[in-house]
């Protein structure tokens, strides 16, 4: 039999590749499903970045590149980066890496030792839990405020430090919630954590999608860049979460130990994906614009449809593409105790695929992806409608 290594023992599979699983068991027994438990983008990859790639395959762009990406993948991302938000980073202070998701793992793997402490908010996505606890380190949760659309500030997370604060993660806009957090915030953590000498991740995946109309990268911040890493992705913004391409921005010493922990582990991002990824960066940005247009339909016409069930409450999101409604009222019916179990019920008698709140932290929440066609939405919003209306 086998006995892991002990770090194994302190990570789970993710929750969300499981409610995956147990949906694709009831799919290809037949059940018509209304999906909105993936959170990825139901747009195709724009015709531009595909061409990309397959031109990279026609000129055979198929050897190892440099471990940290290609320098024209490298300076295409620091220069979107500049453009959109005001930031200043160089060529060394760029890593590319295989999705957000990996970026994320090595910088907390390079970042966070045995014992150290790391703040986490609630909700949360649920890897940087286990990535913090697969790295040795303490995951220290600090819940954002709900009745103020999840607001987070500077004085809540500095309750939580300790002398073992190591690292501060903020994921704005939010998964699983949808919450931005108010520049002005996310910039009075970083200023106090970078007195402290504490680190700040900021994942910034969703950064396109904000809906606020005040589009934000705590890169922007220079003044406490020595302590900052900036996490981005092009899964979202481009909707290429199977081509697997993430970056880093962050001081280069940062950087050169996460390349150093890359080259002994995948060595480069895909070098087809890298021409892809650079096509997407240096050309036209409307197809980013167009997609967000249509989320923020999708997202009022969701919102809309959740709040007009009796007792189910929604935020709402101002950005990402998830809702996350309070459905505490089903408790106690039913046989329903918790917001797994009305998830549960909600897939195998609505036939609607959600996440329960518990993998983000949460105990009365699901977690709805509106990345669906207006259509599925639609679907998906009668079925809850009848669902809930039938206990
Ligand atoms: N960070 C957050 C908050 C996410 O929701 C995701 C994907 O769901 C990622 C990072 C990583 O995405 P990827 O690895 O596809 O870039």
């Amino acid at each position: 039999t086998l006995s892991p290594a002990a770090r194994m023992n302190r990570i789970e599979i993710s929750a969300t590749l499981a409610v995956v699983n147990e949906a694709e068991k009831l799919r290809s027994a037949g059940v018509d499903l209304v999906d909105f438990g993936a959170g990825e983008p139901h747009f195709g990859t724009p015709q531009h970045i595909r061409e990309a790639a397959i031109a990279a395959i026609h000129n055979n762009f198929s050897k190892y590149t440099a471990v940290a990406g290609t320098a024209e993948l490298r300076d295409a991302i620091a220069k979107r980066h500049a453009t959109d938000f005001a930031t200043d980073y160089k060529r060394e202070e760029v890593i590319a890496s295989v999705g957000g998701k990996h970026a994320l793992f090595n910088a907390i793997q390079v970042l966070v030792d045995h014992g150290d402490e790391v703040i986490i908010p609630v909700p949360y996505w649920v890897s940087f839990k286990d990535m913090v606890q697969y790295s040795g380190g303490k995951p220290v949760f600090v819940e954002a405020d709900e009745s103020q659309n999840f607001r987070l500030t500077a004085a809540m997370v500095e309750k939580a430090v300790t002398p073992k604060t190591k690292l501060i993660i903020l994921n704005s806009p939010s998964n699983p919630s949808g919450a931005v957090m108010a520049p002005e915030d996310m910039k009075s953590i970083a200023r106090f954590a970078y007195e402290r000498g504490i680190w700040v991740i900021s994942d910034e995946c969703y950064v396109y999608l904000n809906y606020t109309g005040e589009e934000f990268s705590l890169g922007s911040l220079t003044e406490v860049k020595e302590r900052l890493l900036v996490v981005g992705s092009l899964s979202k913004t481009y909707a290429m979460t199977g081509w697997r391409l993430g970056y880093t921005l962050a001081p280069a010493a940062v950087v050169s130990q996460m390349q150093k922990l890359q080259s002994q582990s995948t060595s480069n991002p895909t070098s087809i994906v890298q021409k892809a990824a650079v096509a997407a960066l240096n050309g036209p940005q409307e197809c980013v614009a167009e997609m967000r247009a249509d989320y923020i339909k999708l997202r009022d016409e969701i919102v809309s449809g959740l709040r007009s069930i009796p007792g189910v409450k929604c935020t709402m999101p101002q950005g990402a593409f998830y809702a996350y409604p309070d459905i505490s009222c089903a408790f106690g019916k039913a046989g329903m105790n918790s917001a797994a179990d009305v998830a549960k019920k909600l897939l195998h008698e609505a036939h609607v695929v959600s996440v329960p709140g518990e993998a983000f932290g949460t105990t009365k929440h699901i977690r709805l992806s509106y990345a669906a066609s207006h259509e599925n939405v639609a679907r998906g919003l009668e079925r809850m409608h009848k669902f809930f209306a039938s206990l």
